[in-house]
């Protein structure tokens, strides 16, 4: 049997009633309905709950939450005690171990991989740091194949099921068929091609490493859309990257390839970046490109830079207030276009904020139009570390949350692979 992943966005639930439904299909939206209330009650709500909040009738509540634990998908918990009179009704919450996905995040210095459950558990995990990686496609997606089929390994021990892979990569699909990815040097590589490493373990889903990570930030856990409804994600080490997310949706564009923000233009001027471009932020922001300008030897560690400024060096001095000035030139853009407030800075820049936020404040103060700046949020997250590779296993995830029915109705279900970039 050959499936593909759905491409229908779903983020938070509507009781939408649509003609022409049979009695079937009115089943499997209302499971899928009850099972991402459960998801969002977060182990608050009881069925009585759920009614309620979905509209429909009790006793149908009831007898789908039936069918879902009867599948593994959820679980009764003892209720809060409560002073309210009446039997205090179970909890619900996902089930945790019985259903998994594994999501590999390709990065230039290693891989990153996550088996997680419906309850967003990491059931195990693996890296690979760049020594031992070799950049060609063809080996990254073995190393990356061999990875994945050692989590599949571990985690089948206690009988969880397999639901997808999800793999992130620092790049973007073209024409459908190919992927490019600056930063790790792939050139239009035949999409289907790499992935027969991957062929093996079922469906597989790919999507740029920086929207991922927003993804996460945006459903901290699967199916909960608990993080900000909109923002702006910002990252990088050697190169740039990001991802922007509205209305708990990720932006990606009109053929899905809107991810590259480290090649917007920061300056006129400036070095050739890997695009061929001249002036991205990744050749203005990036850690080479902040170490040159700083006048620092270029296995300095990024700190490095305040430490020189505070000494006295000119050039540190220089390279933080450039860095930031950029830094809140970008936001600004971004903010205004989008009308997005919530930021969040991760990786490299995260060490050297206290030298770069006066001069991104300053720049932020200065343009933005109708977000006031007291109301533009930045968070600094200095944790992001396997960020992508969870993003994109909660995003195979949704795909069961999506349709719990057609996983239900066939125990069996396996799939031949298949390949989808996903247009969120
Ligand atoms: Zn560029």
């Amino acid at each position: 049997m050959t499936e593909s992943f759905s491409k229908e966005r779903s983020a938070l639930p509507t009781f939408a009633t649509k003609s022409g439904f049979t009695p079937h299909d009115l089943r499997d939206h209302n499971l899928a309905l009850v099972l991402r209330y459960i998801l969002l009650g977060q182990g608050k709500w009881s069925r009585a709950d759920v009614a309620a909040h979905t509209g429909i009738t009790r006793a149908t509540v009831s007898r789908l939450v039936d069918e879902l634990i009867h599948a593994g998908l959820v679980n009764e918990r003892e209720p809060y005690v409560s002073s309210r009179r009446g039997r205090p009704a179970t909890r619900l919450v996902p089930a945790a171990y019985t259903h998994y996905a594994i999501g590999i995040e390709v990065n230039p210095y290693c891989l990153v991989g996550y088996a997680v459950d419906l309850t967003g558990e990491i059931l195990a995990r693996d890296y690979v740091y760049q020594n031992s990686i070799v950049k060609s496609p063809a080996e990254i997606m073995r190393c990356l194949s061999r990875m994945a089929h050692g989590l599949k390994t571990q985690v089948e021990a206690r009988e969880s099921r397999f639901i997808g892979l999800g793999i992130s990569v620092p790049g973007v699909l073209i024409e459908d068929s190919k992927v490019t990815s600056i930063i790790l040097g792939w050139d239009e590589v035949d999409y289907e091609k790499i992935l027969k490493e991957v062929h093996d373990l079922g469906p597989v889903l790919a999507g740029n490493d920086g929207a991922m990570a927003a993804y996460a930030l945006a459903y901290p856990f699967p199916g909960v859309p608990a993080g900000p409804e909109s923002l702006i994600y910002f990252s990088g080490n050697e190169g740039i990257s990001g991802g922007i997310v509205i209305d708990h949706e990720i932006f990606d564009g009109q053929h899905g390839r809107a991810s590259e923000l480290g090649h917007l233009c920061g300056a006129l001027e400036g070095p050739t970046c890997k695009c061929g471009s001249i002036g991205c932020l990744e050749s203005r922001l990036g850690m080479d490109a902040l170490l040159s300008e700083a006048q620092l030897p270029p296995d300095s560690q990024l700190k490095e830079i305040l430490s020189s400024a505070a000494t006295g060096s000119e050039p540190a001095k220089q390279t933080l207030e450039h860095a930031g000035r950029i830094l809140g030139v970008f936001l600004a853009g971004i903010a205004n276009m989008m009308d997005i407030s919530d930021t969040v800075i991760a990786g490299h820049l995260t060490e050297i904020w206290e030298g770069i936020a006066p001069f991104v404040h300053q720049e932020l103060v200065q343009r933005l139009l109708y977000i006031k700046p007291a109301e533009f949020k930045i968070e600094i997250s200095e944790d992001t570390h396997g960020m992508a590779a969870r993003g994109i296993a909660h995003r195979v995830l949704r795909e069961l949350i999506s349709n719990p029915a057609r996983w239900i109705d066939d125990p069996e279900l396996s799939f031949e692979a298949v390949v989808e970039w996903i247009y969120s």
